[in-house]
């Protein structure tokens, strides 16, 4: 059935012939930790469900920018965890599954098993994924998006539903859709750096981690390196080595960095890209040369993509901010918990920010719904990294139990708008928070007695 779609500024000239290919209840754009968990909240809750993924596996940072790393779970430096829902259910499964090592706090794992354990969920739940296929654009009236385009190869389909959920981490639907966003630190406009992981193998642990003990960041390796003229000065410490014991002679690596890159431009992420690689492969010469247990180690692989930590910040009826972190300030309308330090790279260089911070220990902080509401759009919700929060709180909010959160709240409110008939906007926030609790996700202090007994016994098990 050709669509009838009236030719705009924003671009439906070349869409105005695309065929309706699909017409669910709620179509998820991204299938990244937010885009996984609202599919999988809206179809465990009877909707039909199309999930939109431009790669080929369901994970985003996790999979297809190959992280192999989930955090955090748990109140800042304490063993009380504060978050549940499909965050933790991920999590544990990774590990039954021998794919991976859920310990107190967070998940290391094997990226190839998480993209398989991701799948099984999303058949178990009945979300029909589509994958190969890049939103492209959308047409709105009267507030509401009517019908969004994606491009793939059988051309530009479109697909109809009737409520849309942006998971693509850069809110690419809401800025078509029209809505506003602000990008970056305040002050300087930039945002922070990206980062392209790698996986190396050959890698004797045991000798590494000795060799490192408890200094984290070897900040001392990679100043001798660049002395001796052995490495360019793109990095001065570890961002993260990931290591699971079910692959041991393997780790991953969160070590390049690439700054002034703005993530919604094709040509700035290919220029990073490149240069990523080439520090990739650099760097591992200089592990090599100047890390016992590493004198053996190769490059097993760089992933589809390049990891994206900040772009769009959708504005929402909420702009959660730094200041709400740090007091943590509690909303009538949480729907769920943050708890992660402010972890920001360093916007014009090498190593971290200097608006990095650590918070008490037992920090965390609850997150309201209203900053998955854009403004303007009725029918849209974003869920994930570009929600509606500050340069520094998005520092914290930005890590994937959080996304999983924001996606769980995004897929409920959406099968209960749809329920009622009216816009998520218009879900009553008690009855939002009661259909989460019911999904074992933690909202309040209640919640965080209730499932901490289980917890304690599950991370036992850990290393
Ligand atoms: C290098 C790096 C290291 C990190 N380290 C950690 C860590 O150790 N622990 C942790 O918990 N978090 C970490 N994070 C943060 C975390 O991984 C991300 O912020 C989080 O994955 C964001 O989740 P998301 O679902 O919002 O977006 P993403 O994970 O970015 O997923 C977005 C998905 O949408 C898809 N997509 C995007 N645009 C389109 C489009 N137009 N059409 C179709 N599909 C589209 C993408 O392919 C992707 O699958 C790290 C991030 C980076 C970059």
């Amino acid at each position: 059935m050709p669509l009838n779609v009236k030719r705009t500024d924003s671009g439906f000239e070349l869409c105005s012939h695309a065929e309706l290919a699909y017409d669910v209840d709620v179509v998820v754009l991204g299938g990244g930790p937010a885009g996984v968990a609202a599919a999988f909240s809206a179809a465990s809750l009877g909707q039909k469900v199309l999930l939109v993924e431009q790669f080929n596996c369901l994970g985003g940072v996790a999979t297809a920018g190959g992280h192999g790393h989930i955090c955090s779970y748990v109140a800042y430096g304490t063993q009380q965890r504060v978050v549940g829902g499909w965050a933790y259910e991920v999590a544990a499964r990774v590990d039954a599954a021998g794919y991976g090592c859920h310990q107190v706090g967070k998940v290391d794992f094997e990226v190839e098993g998480m993209k398989l354990i991701l799948e099984q969920m999303a058949e178990e739940q009945a979300v029909q994924l589509l994958y190969h296929s890049f939103f492209a654009d959308c047409h709105c009236e009267d507030g509401r998006i009517q019908t969004v385009f994606i491009q793939n190869k059988d051309g530009i389909q479109a697909v109809r539903a009737r409520q849309y959920i942006d998971c693509t981490g850069d809110g690419d639907v809401a800025a078509r859709a029209g809505c506003s966003w602000k990008s970056g630190d305040e002050e300087s406009g930039q945002c922070q750096p990206v980062t392209l992981m790698f996986t190396i193998g050959g890698v004797d642990y045991s000798k590494v981690a000795a060799f490192r003990g408890n200094d984290y960041a070897l900040a001392d390796v990679w100043e001798k390196a660049q002395k001796n003229g052995d490495m360019r000065p793109y990095q001065t410490k570890i961002m993260g080595w990931w290591w699971t014991p079910t692959r041991p002679d393997q780790l991953g690596i969160n070590f390049t960095h690439v700054n002034y890159i703005d993530c919604t431009k094709s040509a700035d992420l290919t220029k990073a890209t490149l240069e990523a690689r080439r520090q990739a492969y650099e760097t591992i010469e200089v592990y090599r040369k100047y890390i016992p247990g590493m004198e053996q180690c190769y490059m097993i692989s760089t992933p589809n993509t390049i990891g994206l930590r900040e772009s769009r910040r959708i504005l929402g009826d909420y702009y959660l901010t730094l200041p709400d972190l740090i007091e943590e300030k509690e909303f009538s309308d949480s729907i769920g918990y943050g708890c992660f330090f402010i972890d920001i790279h360093n916007c014009s260089g090498p190593g971290m920010d200097r608006k990095r911070r650590v918070p008490r220990i037992g920090f965390k902080y609850q997150i309201p719904y209203r900053i998955l509401l854009p403004q303007g759009v009725n029918n849209l919700q974003v869920a994930g990294r570009c929600v509606s929060v500050d340069h520094e709180a998005l520092g914290s909010l930005r890590v994937m139990p959080q996304c999983f959160v924001m996606g769980q709240a995004a897929g409920t409110a959406a099968a209960l708008a749809n329920r009622h008939g009216c816009d998520p906007r218009q879900v009553p926030f008690r009855e939002l928070q009661q259909a989460l609790k019911e999904q074992n996700c933690i909202l309040d202090e209640e919640d965080v007695q209730r499932f901490n007994p289980e917890f304690s016994t599950l991370a036992a098990g850990g290393i």
